[in-house]
């Protein structure tokens, strides 16, 4: 193996600079709509501003709120009352920034293990987790970490969420079931109102992963799309978790988890003594941390407004209504569900479509897949409407060729 050196001596900013670019030209072409996931983008403007604030905070360290920086302190307050807003938390609510989803249901499943070993006057409970089998792998890193266990109960016929699966996995160390709005491989959300009241009836803490919808869905809803409750409005939602850096349109890492009930600060953060410097006190597991992502967050709130969050979600879904139309005009598609939002998968009784996946890569389409049912994934931002009939022709052109020669995939497989 041969290991790349430290360089001895240093090189002009503006060969480093151009060395950068350079690295830049074997990756997917996402300001092209060929990434199906990671970036998610709503235009130049909303980039510019992103970035610029980000900048302005560039060097300050959110770990300082408490003591340096009243100014990220007030800015995430801001983010958090904002937020709780949209999402029908009442006074006593509460929540915190982290830098991204997983971090956020970490912290929200050790906060329901904190509180089940609270309430259950056991310290070292470890309790398990239900959760449909669409659930995001960030529930299984928490669970690993901790030491504790998730149960997968198979979707309904709808791909959603069945209720009646999690309720059969649920046994009296059963802590926490868990709800997506929308759910990373179907886009649909999950009956929330169904998983509220279960988890009232039998008592457990119910999340609802918000990742993707958390920003998207309360405007979709706005502008009257059919979007059912899926946030505090719903009796038994406990905790929810809403990614700033997907459909919030704001730079990484930056995402939330609120708590309907207030008292689950304590259960959420970190208070520690017993070392040398003293009193070390965080709601992250993150320590340092940027303060650029807090700073843009609340610019793009500030810049946007409802109304321009309104405007680009109605870009949004008639981009996505198009693609859902013109996936199913070619013959043998059709989509998986009912998405609420802009994640989409499509299945094809006739044709292999990892095959399809294969094909369409050739053309520089980074595959998006699903291996149950065998399925073409994407989650779409704006980025992805400029190309959308250049897609959809590269899309029926693989899908006849694959069909004519009745073609299976040479390798391809599933993967994030
Ligand atoms: C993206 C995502 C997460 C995890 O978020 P990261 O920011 O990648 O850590 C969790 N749940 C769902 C449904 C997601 O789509």
């Amino acid at each position: 193996m041969t290991r790349t050196s430290f360089p001895e001596q240093g090189q002009t900013r503006a060969d480093v600079l151009a060395t950068l670019k350079s690295l830049k030209s074997n990756d997917i072409d996402w300001r092209r709509g060929r990434t199906p996931l990671y970036v998610f983008d709503a235009g130049d403007d909303i980039y510019e501003m992103g970035r610029d604030a980000f900048f302005e905070f560039f060097k300050e360290n959110a770990l300082g709120k408490n003591r340096a920086f009243p100014s990220v302190m007030k800015m995430e307050n801001d983010i958090i009352d904002m937020s709780l807003g949209l999402l029908h938390g009442e006074s006593d609510a509460c929540g915190f920034m982290t830098t991204g989803g997983t971090e956020s249901i970490i912290q929200a499943v050790q906060s329901c293990r904190n509180r089940a070993r609270h309430d259950r006057k056991s310290p070292t409970f470890r309790g398990n987790i239900v959760a449909a089998y669409s659930a995001h792998p960030a529930f299984e890193k928490a669970a690993r970490l901790m030491d504790l266990e998730v149960r997968r109960a198979p979707v309904a016929k709808d791909y959603r969420a069945d209720p009646a699966a999690i309720e059969a996995l649920m046994d009296e160390n059963t802590m926490m079931i868990v709800g997506s709005a929308p759910c990373f491989p179907y886009g649909v959300i999950d009956p929330i109102a169904d998983l509220g009241a279960l988890a009232q009836r039998r008592g457990v803490w119910l999340h609802v992963d918000a990742c993707v919808g958390g920003y998207v869905a309360p405007f979709a809803r706005m502008i009257g799309r059919n979007i059912p409750a899926f946030d505090f409005q719903v009796p038994g939602v406990c905790s929810i978790s809403a990614d700033l850096h997907k459909y919030g349109f704001c730079p990484k890492p930056a995402s939330t988890i609120y708590y309907r009930d207030g008292t689950c600060a304590e259960f959420h953060a970190f208070d520690f003594d017993n070392w040398p410097s003293g009193r070390f006190y965080t709601t992250t597991i993150c320590g340092t941390r940027p303060a650029g992502a807090v700073a843009s967050a609340w610019a793009m709130f500030h810049y946007l407004g409802q109304e321009g969050y309104k405007r680009i979600t109605t870009e949004l879904m008639d981009f996505i209504d198009l693609y859902r139309a013109g996936v199913e005009a070619i013959p043998g598609l059709r989509v998986l569900g009912d998405p609420h939002v802009s994640v989409v998968a499509f299945a094809s009784d006739d044709v292999d479509l990892f095959r399809v996946a294969e094909l369409m890569s050739e053309n520089g389409w980074l595959p998006g897949l699903l291996k149950e049912p065998q399925a073409i994934h994407r989650l779409m931002s704006l980025v992805h409407a400029p190309v959308l009939d250049e897609y959809l022709q590269d899309l029926r052109q693989a899908v006849d060729a694959v069909r004519a020669t009745g073609a299976t995939a040479k390798g391809i497989e599933a993967t994030y």
